[in-house]
């Protein structure tokens, strides 16, 4: 029995949220593995490694003690003993956290620990690749879509409710250039599955997508 859902979508689409949310309704566990790119490219960026060496990034993707915390709600997420759920989400590493994920080196080491987290257990999955190339067995693919103007507003929202200091057009600007980066990068690209339900969140509460999903889901 295969116990995985999948939800991919471009920045500031609603991932994040949602499949929290449906988690939870579902009491399944909640994997974001957008963190996991971003604590590497935290790591990488602590120790000084060239974003473009493959090798060093693979050795030390491969070395990274990194672990979500089930009991923070959201999970936090661990590097040894270390919380760095908060430091992942600045601006630059937003930007850092694109870079490093078009590595193969990197995506490999990701999709290892990402299976290897999900065996067994029922997870609602959330990134940019999850129904396509890490879990494409998923019993069930969500791909989560809204406006670019909406998506880069819910962006903003967020980044002045974590207390940053942020101006719209700039955010607008740097989502776009990551999800072109993220779309046209050669190793599994920001898309569809095939069998993927595409859901256009633009008009649509949080709320309303997940009574979407639930809906889809009592089908089965
Ligand atoms: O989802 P989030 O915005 O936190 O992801 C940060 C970055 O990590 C994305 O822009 C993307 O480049 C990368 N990512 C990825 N594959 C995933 C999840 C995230 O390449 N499954």
């Amino acid at each position: 029995m295969n116990h995985i859902i999948t939800i991919d979508g471009p920045a500031g689409s609603g991932k994040s949220t949602i499949s929290r949310i449906l988690a939870k309704k579902i009491g399944y566990s909640y994997l974001d593995t957008g963190a996991m790119y971003r604590a590497v490219a935290l790591v990488a960026k602590r120790n000084g490694v060239d974003f473009d060496d493959g090798k060093r990034l693979g050795i030390l993707c491969n070395s990274l003690n990194l672990r979500f915390d089930k009991d923070g709600d959201p999970p936090r997420l661990l590097l040894g003993k270390e919380d760095i759920s908060s430091l992942i989400r600045s601006p630059e590493i937003d930007m850092l956290s694109s870079k490093v994920s078009a590595v193969g080196e990197v995506r490999e080491a990701m999709t290892g620990l990402q299976r290897k987290i999900a065996k067994g257990e029922g997870y609602v999955a959330e990134g940019r690749d999850m129904g396509t190339v890490v879990f494409p067995e998923a019993a069930w693919k969500f791909y989560l879509t809204a406006s670019s103007d909406v998506r880069a507003g819910r962006r903003y929202e967020e980044l002045l409710e974590r207390g940053e200091k942020a101006l719209k057009n700039i955010v607008k600007t740097n989502l776009k250039k990551r999800d072109h980066q993220d779309r046209m990068r050669p190793l599994a690209p920001l898309k569809p599955a095939e069998d993927a339900l595409i859901i256009d969140s633009t008009t649509l509460t949080i709320e309303e997508v997940v009574e979407v999903m639930l809906s889809y889901l009592k089908q089965s």
